[in-house]
């Protein structure tokens, strides 16, 4: 054995070798919120980042200045490889920003719902693809808000998340602009209420704060409470709040909850979910 090799045998040996390799850190995602707050907007991009490989993808990158400046910090640095555009639906402030994000990097797929702008790829309801190696993506389709609109759900590891875009809100949920209550009663209480409790919700907007407003008229309870005091003391909200606690604080996750039957004056769910959207409509909290 020469010298080199069994100087590297020792230090692999020695406690100090050890006391490093424990503190090594699991490998997870990394998402970077960017919030796109000029002008009226309060809506977000997102870049997701495989920590191993850096391939990344840009979440709803709507609003180019704001956007294209941290990508291509991000790039230019050498921190992430850019692989792909994920759209949640159609709407000018979730895609209006791909032609833009295209011209600065040409031939980038784009993931989304069949009517968004420069699409490449619609993925089937509960299809799946990979971002890097450790990134797992479960396309949900959630028609309602948009008929294209496509909820992702991110593993890696133990680490889960959803991007939501305006299908479910922190403590809210979109307009029903091409849709039926059916439908949000079906995306929001059957296909996003399934996913695992620990998953952390990353939402389109940033409406916590008005949607708790009127979460509060018609539900009471702790859980109500504590996230209008959170919102109180945080701006920001996205990734704060698990599936698990929107089951407890989202009175449009609640459409059986006595309380808010009686609050709608209905009892079948489908009746309390439109009856809900319309009293949210014409809320002044
Ligand atoms: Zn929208």
């Amino acid at each position: 054995m020469n010298f080199a090799l069994k100087a590297i045998r020792a230090a692999t040996a020695s406690p100090l070798r050890r006391v490093t390799t424990t503190n090594i850190q699991r490998r997870t995602m990394h998402i970077q919120s960017i919030p796109m707050w000029t002008g009226s907007h309060d809506n977000y991009a997102y870049v997701v980042i495989d920590d191993k490989t850096k391939d990344a993808m840009v979440v709803d990158p709507a609003n180019p200045p704001e956007v294209l400046p941290v990508l291509k910090e991000l790039i230019d640095s050498g921190k992430i490889n850019l692989k792909g555009i994920i759209n949640t639906h159609h709407h000018r402030d979730h895609a209006g920003g791909n032609a833009e994000t295209l011209k600065q990097y040409p031939h980038t797929p784009v993931i989304g719902g069949k009517d968004c702008d420069q699409v490449t790829t619609t993925p089937k309801h509960n299809e799946t693809f990979k971002i890097g190696e450790g990134i797992n993506v479960r396309a949900i389709h959630t028609p309602c808000h948009t008929q294209d609109s496509i909820c992702y759900f991110l593993e890696d590891g133990e680490e889960k998340v959803v991007f939501t875009g305006d299908t479910l809100f922190i403590a809210g949920c979109g307009r029903f602009f091409e849709g039926t209550a059916e439908e949000m009663h079906e995306a929001l209480n059957n296909r996003l209420a399934k996913l695992p409790e620990d998953t952390r919700v990353y939402p389109g907007h940033e409406y916590t704060k008005s949607n708790i407003k009127f979460g509060k008229s018609v539900l009471d309870t702790p859980a109500v409470r504590d996230l209008a005091q959170f919102c109180e003391e945080n701006e920001e909200t996205q990734g704060k709040f698990t599936i698990g606690d929107e089951l407890k604080h989202n009175v449009f996750m609640r459409v059986e909850d006595p309380e808010i039957q009686k609050a709608t004056g209905e009892t079948d769910p489908l009746e309390v979910m439109q009856k809900l959207r319309d009293m949210k409509n014409n809320f002044r909290g």
